[in-house]
């Protein structure tokens, strides 16, 4: 699945150099990561820990499946099972440092927590784009003011036809 990051109009940062400082800070990262699951009561283990460096490669802009991230871990652990992977991505997801998202009709990818934006998906080039989640605020205020319903924005993509599609 190929992603682009989308910053608001008025921002002016550079994607490309966004990615570069990502990728040299996620060892830190993987370090902070770490040390939200230990400070609520997760233990750290060799599974968990390539989960997350699988996540933070490449600055943590992929948007990978369950059967990539069995891909992944193996390339760390060669050793694991696929269960083991699979249970791992609960067990990490109930420590809320990772989360799933469905950007379409597939199987669901993972993200880690900290990385705050949300999805559309185009239907024609099937594209991710990656939008700041503040562009949810005000449907989320008048969902919860009128119809008293929270919205989960994280869980689910936006569908529909990109910019370039639509001047195809
Ligand atoms: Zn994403
Ligand atoms: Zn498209
Ligand atoms: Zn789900």
């Amino acid at each position: 699945v190929t992603t682009i990051e989308m910053k608001a109009p008025t921002e002016t940062v550079d994607p490309t150099a966004a990615r570069v400082a990502d990728h040299q800070r996620s060892d830190g990262r993987i370090d902070a990561v770490l040390a939200v699951v230990r400070a609520r009561g997760g233990r750290m283990t060799a599974p968990r820990r390539a989960i997350l460096e699988v996540l933070l490669a490449g600055g943590g802009h992929e948007h990978l499946t369950a059967e990539d991230l069995v891909a992944g871990v193996r390339r760390l652990l060669p050793r694991v099972a696929e269960s083991t992977v699979y249970r791992t991505l609960t067990a990490l997801e109930d420590l809320g440092v990772i989360n799933h998202v469905h950007l379409g009709h597939g199987p669901s990818t993972y993200h880690l927590t900290s990385r705050t934006h949300r999805h559309l998906v185009c239907e024609h080039c099937d594209q991710v784009v990656e939008i700041p989640a503040a562009e949810f605020a005000g449907l989320a205020s008048s969902l919860s003011n009128t119809y008293g319903f929270a919205l989960s924005d994280e869980h689910f993509a936006l569908v529909g036809t990109c910019g370039a599609c639509r001047v195809r």
